[in-house]
């Protein structure tokens, strides 16, 4: 059989996966440019998506403050609209908020004019809060698509995506999660010895505050599973750093 009958169809099957690949792997540069790591071992980041919301990120935000940590939000703009007061105690403890769209679609099936809509509307329910635009934004699902690098790039902000992502949006015992959140601590084994000679990178976690579907989801082994490592992260030499302090010191570097 002439070779040409079989490889159209295989070398489409090809595309569709490298499409896939770049449209949500967490390193992928296929869709623009991507920041997935911290600029050193020793700082990790964390980071929540999905919020505000009133039934867990209060509670998160006393533990985090009683373990002296500051984290990004990449904030749902609906949610943002429904709870002001919590996303203006966001910015005054000195958390950072990021963009996570106006109503979480899967932007790989968002044409270029929707996902414009879905970024401007997220900014724009932030920064009447806080006179702030968002800097930093994460693609709902980690789905992104060929436009999205250069609206990004149009509205100033960039893409985050993450190292680990544990799952905890599954509802799971808070055991089942701290397991998951093992490689933070075996990745600072490894890495932060070798962290003076300035080679390595840190982890970017991505866990969830709330919930995309619905106001006062259930998050509450997310709480458990951080009660669990946040002290023990510290103990190992681990710095918790937001997006904007990576950025800060990598233009010092
Ligand atoms: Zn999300």
């Amino acid at each position: 059989m002439n070779p040409w009958l079989i490889a159209p169809p295989a070398l489409l099957a090809g595309a569709a996966a490298m499409t896939a690949y770049g449209a949500v792997h967490p390193r992928s540069h296929l869709f623009g440019p991507v920041i997935s790591h911290t600029d050193a071992a020793g700082k990790l980041a964390l980071t929540f998506d999905d919020g505000p919301n009133p039934a867990i990120t209060p509670k998160l935000l006393e533990l985090l403050a009683r373990h002296n940590a500051h984290a990004t939000f990449f904030l749902v703009g609906k949610f943002v609209r429904q709870c002001p007061d919590l996303v203006k105690e966001l910015a005054a403890r000195g958390h950072v908020l990021g963009n996570h769209t106006e109503t979480h679609p899967n932007l790989f099936f968002c044409g270029p004019q929707e996902t414009r809509e879905e970024l401007q509307r997220c900014t724009d329910a932030v920064e009447q809060l806080v006179w702030a635009k968002p800097r930093w934004f994460r693609p709902p699902f980690g789905f992104r698509s060929p436009w999205l690098g250069d609206i990004l790039h149009q509205h100033g902000m960039t893409n985050v995506t993450w190292s680990l992502i544990p799952g905890d949006w599954r509802s799971k015992p808070a055991d089942w999660l701290i397991e998951r959140m093992k490689p933070i601590a075996a990745n600072a084994h490894a890495n932060l010895p070798k962290a003076k000679s300035g080679a390595t990178s840190g982890d970017i976690l991505c866990l969830h505050d709330g919930d995309h579907t619905r106001l006062n989801g259930d998050r509450e082994h997310t709480l458990k599973a951080l009660e669990f490592w946040l002290p023990r992260w510290r103990d190992l030499g681990l710095e918790f750093v937001t997006m904007d302090e990576i950025m800060r010191k990598a233009v010092e570097a």
